[in-house]
């Protein structure tokens, strides 16, 4: 007994047998692709689309498995399908006297624009053409219709190159003296006709084949082939699209919009894609065929014009798109033809838009009750969010520099943005010319140092040739919100001539003009132009608004001063989660009081240098709290290794020996020069001492705590002392002392006794209640694995994913972006930058284990946490599922977490 042939083709008007196959909207978009389904839902709007039917995505796959070979029952349903379109048109396949043409065009899940094939006027042949053209009454639209159909055969089905055919066109246009091709009169298309057969025939080594049934064989064959092109291969590796979806066909009727004065082909977008403004948007073309509108080969007119010249195909036209944007409760581009004065829809897909309009037209659409206010914040993207915040390079712009070569490195994207400026090869000139010559100025670095601070924040942008995703200058460059390329290996930087070489061997010196986008990584040479978004634009403050009321995850952000805090809460953000308080020893006036207390030889000196210290962190911290203004404020304690804030110990050594020489060749005065080399080998002596092989795992965080108590101490007094005089200026607070980079219990514990001791002895002296809570990083694998002890001695944890990730992996988070890394994800060996979105599998299960420990001990333990992930979309979703308390990112990423936040609960509740 037979099997009955599985159903392969669907005519347009059979959508609800498709439906019931598939079984959802979505799976019948997965079985006719989105052109086919959508034609099939027009037919069903009983909008003018004409006849056709749709080869499902099931018989290619099934195609491709069989090497190429269509599976049983399918070609003889899309006879039948044939069948059907004939009697709909009172047309016939293949006959001169009446004859029927359709197209064949590819059409998957997802658009992929252009990268699948598609051939028009199947059906066409000698005698054929002949029949039209008497029926037609127009000899040169069959010949420029036939020409057509050779063209796109010959180079989509029978692999004849493209460039062939366009120099025999060429040829002809040229022998003509005409540049366009709509300029060509019959006989010339005529002659083109027979020219294109025959360069089939010559290179294809078959003839064009004249019978229509073989043609439209062929052309499917060719189009479920295009699948595995690899044009579409690629882009379905970039888009994120499954290669095993597979693409249908869809035939439809050829009409024609190259008929004369009263035929015409137009696009159209609903709304303004571009702004997002309600207004129908698109481009018209009378007497011409669809492709001609996209290739640009000739002047379109605005669709506004359609109004003037065909009035009621114009109001037709704005009823049906009108009510496809309410069936699709979505903006819609759409195409079209007109023939002979009838409408007829060839597609309607949901529009690509830019970042602004995807915001607009989402507002605006919820505010007509088309969507709801969760879809509104479901359909705006992180990146679209991103967009405001930023100036941007101009698009068109960029793309012009690449071709002109312009575009000279690219490197990591670590802080988004557009920044144009003089290239300056050190902080101290940054700085200068900035603020004293007024200029823009780029800073380029091999990498940066805590002591280049000052001329990052004087410069428009950064660029370092090493460094990673999470080094000194993504972070600072995060933080401000300052666009910054970092990694672009490929530059030889050299700081000391004061020059850059490019790969194209081009040298840049200081004072040259550079662009960068933060956003995409590209590094520019010369000025180029930047549009500058709005970050208090009406529609981006509404749609974050209606996010606020989705999310369950608080938005706090990394802030060292007050100005940081404020400009975080315009952003939206509800405390801060991490205040790193040793930026504040890197200024420039209180690095020589550090350096003097770090190298104090006991701890009278030491607590002399510390006291001068004091006051200036109790200024910053009261700013701080003056800023947030009852908000939660987590200050955390001293981190970083102490020998980061002395000079570097290679420039010591040189600077020694220099002495040494220019002493020995009898150079200067020997008593100064004597002087300096005794200071500088002192100098030189502390900072050996304190050298680690490995400072990144060395003496750091709570460590230096409990070896050099006074600091701490000294923190935790300016900390309350600040918190005091605020509380009585009647400024609510309750500050959050965090101790960082914590292993064990019994740190925890020393720590927590040394410093609670000062607080309550601050307090007892001030006379004031104010109420603080202890708490610690979760930065050590360890601290993870025994976070039920840590809870103990923690009011709350804050997860520091940057220290987190590196010790996980045990790969430097300083180097391995530029490194192996790169390597590692060119390879596929990991799946993603485990620096810039949380490795779930490993850093997340230990992220689990302390939620869970923690919470266990101490139900009311409050977490969150402040590593650089706390800015990216798919870690902040993680962090909503393991249920942190909140996130805390940079100021500029804290709209993006505020959206961000409301997609995982919105996830969560459709779950
Ligand atoms: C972290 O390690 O994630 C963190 C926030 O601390 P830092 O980046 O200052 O080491
Ligand atoms: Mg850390």
């Amino acid at each position: 007994m037979s099997k009955k042939a599985a159903k392969y083709v669907y005519s347009f008007d059979e959508l609800r047998l498709a439906e019931r196959a598939a079984g959802s909207a979505d799976g019948v978009r997965a079985l006719l692709g989105g052109k086919g389904a959508n034609l099939a839902e027009m037919a069903k709007l009983k909008m003018p689309v004409p006849p056709g039917f749709v080869v499902t995505t099931e018989a290619c796959k099934a195609f491709l498995a069989a090497h190429e070979r269509f599976p049983k029952g399918m070609w003889e349903q899309v006879m039948k399908a044939i069948g059907g379109l004939e009697r709909a048109t009172g047309k016939k396949f293949g006959d001169p006297r009446n004859p029927l043409l359709v197209s064949c065009r590819s059409g998957a899940k997802f658009s992929m624009p252009g990268m699948m094939d598609t051939v028009l006027n199947i059906g066409l042949n000698d005698e054929v053409a002949q029949g039209l053209a008497r029926l037609s009454g127009d000899e040169r639209f069959v010949f420029d219709a036939y020409r057509r159909l050779l063209q796109m055969y010959g180079s989509v089905v029978l692999g004849v190159p493209g460039k062939a055919f366009e120099e025999l066109l060429s040829g002809q246009r040229a022998r003509r003296g005409v540049w366009n091709d709509a300029d060509l009169p019959t006989e010339d298309l005529k002659a083109v006709t027979a020219a294109f057969k025959k360069l089939i025939e010559e290179q294809a080594r078959r003839p064009f084949p004249a019978d229509p049934f073989e043609q439209l064989e062929l052309a499917t064959q060719a189009v479920f082939r295009s699948w595995n092109g690899k044009r579409a291969f690629d882009y379905r590796k970039a888009a994120g699209i499954p290669h095993d979806l597979g693409t249908a066909v869809t035939v439809v009727t050829m009409v024609f919009g190259n008929l004369g004065a009263d035929s015409g082909t137009g696009v159209a977008t609903t709304r303004n894609v571009t702004t997002g403004e309600d207004q129908l948007e698109g481009d018209l073309l009378m007497n011409a065929q669809g492709e001609e509108v996209v290739s640009g080969a000739r002047i379109t007119l605005r669709i506004g014009e359609l109004a003037r010249l065909l009035p009621a195909v114009d109001r037709q036209l704005r009823r049906i798109v009108h009510v496809l944007e309410k069936h699709y409760r979505d903006v819609q581009d759409v195409e079209f033809t007109i023939e002979r004065g009838k409408l007829w829809m060839l597609q309607t897909r949901n529009a690509k838009r830019t970042a602004k309009a995807a915001i607009r037209i989402a507002v605006d659409l919820a505010k007509s009750k088309l969507i709801s206010k969760a879809e509104a914040v479901r359909r705006v993207a992180p990146e679209h969010v991103d967009y405001f915040l930023h100036p941007q390079l101009d698009g068109a712009v960029c793309a012009k520099a690449r071709d002109e070569g312009a575009m000279i490195a690219e490197g990591l994207n670590v802080s988004p943005g557009a920044a144009i400026g003089q290239i300056v090869f050190d902080a101290d000139t940054a700085e200068h010319w900035a603020k004293q010559l007024k200029k823009k100025v780029i800073l380029v670095r091999p990498e940066t140092r805590p002591e280049d601070v000052h001329g990052m924040l004087a410069a428009q942008g950064i660029v370092t040739s090493r460094g990673g995703r999470t080094s000194h200058a993504a972070l600072v460059a995060r933080q401000f919100g300052i666009p910054a390329v970092v990694g672009a290996s490929t530059l030889e930087v050299s700081a000391e001539r004061k020059q850059m070489r490019t790969p194209g061997g081009k040298t840049l010196k200081e004072g040259d003009w550079l662009s960068i986008d933060g956003g995409s990584g590209e590094v520019f040479a010369g000025k180029l132009e930047t549009v500058v978004p709005d970050v208090t634009d009406p529609y981006l403050v509404a749609l974050l608004d209606w996010a606020d009321g989705f999310r369950r995850l608080g938005v706090w952000a990394n802030a060292d001063y007050a100005r940081d805090a404020e400009r975080a809460r315009r952003f939206g953000a509800e405390g801060i989660g991490l205040c790193r308080t040793e930026h504040m020893f890197f200024e420039p006036e209180r690095l020589p009081i550090v350096q003097s207390m770090i190298l104090a030889p006991g701890a009278e000196q030491r607590a002399e240098h510390l006291a001068k210290l004091l006051p200036m962190q109790r200024t910053e911290f009261a700013a701080l709290f003056k800023a947030m203004d009852g908000l939660p404020i987590t200050i955390r304690l001293i981190d970083p290794p102490l020998h980061e804030f002395l000079p570097s110990r290679d420039e010591l050594h040189r600077s020694v020996v220099e002495l040494e020489t220019r002493i020995r060749l009898g150079e200067g005065d020997r008593a100064a020069l004597e002087s300096q080399l005794s200071s500088k080998r002192r100098l030189l002596e502390s900072v050996q001492a304190m050298h680690e092989q490995n400072p990144m795992l060395g003496l750091r965080g709570v460590r230096l705590g409990i070896l050099m108590p006074e600091l701490v101490r000294m923190q935790v007094r300016a900390i309350l002392e600040a918190a005091c005089a605020c509380a009585r200026q009647g400024v609510k607070l309750k500050p959050k002392i965090m101790i960082p980079l914590v292993a064990t219990k019994a740190e925890l514990r020393l720590q927590r006794e040394l410093l609670e001791d000062e607080a309550r002895k601050v307090l007892k002296e001030q006379g004031v209640k104010v109420r603080y809570e202890f708490g610690t990083m979760i930065e050590v694998p360890r601290a993870a694995l025994v976070a039920g002890e840590l809870a103990e001695f923690a009011e709350f944890f804050s997860f520091g994913t940057n220290d987190l990730t590196q010790m996980t992996f045990g790969i430097s988070r300083d180097d391995a972006e530029t490194g192996f890394l790169s390597e590692y994800l060119h390879q596929g060996l990991l799946a993603h930058n485990p620096f810039a979105s949380i490795d779930l599998d490993g850093v997340g299960q230990l992220m689990e284990t302390a939620v869970r420990l923690g919470r266990a001990r101490r139900k009311s333990l409050e977490i969150g946490i402040c590593g650089e992930h706390g800015g990216d979309p798919a870690s902040i979703a993680f962090c909503h599922r393991v249920g942190l308390d909140y996130v805390s990112c940079s100021p500029f990423r804290v709209p993006v977490a505020r959206l961000a936040a409301a997609h995982a609960a919105l996830a969560d509740a459709k779950a």
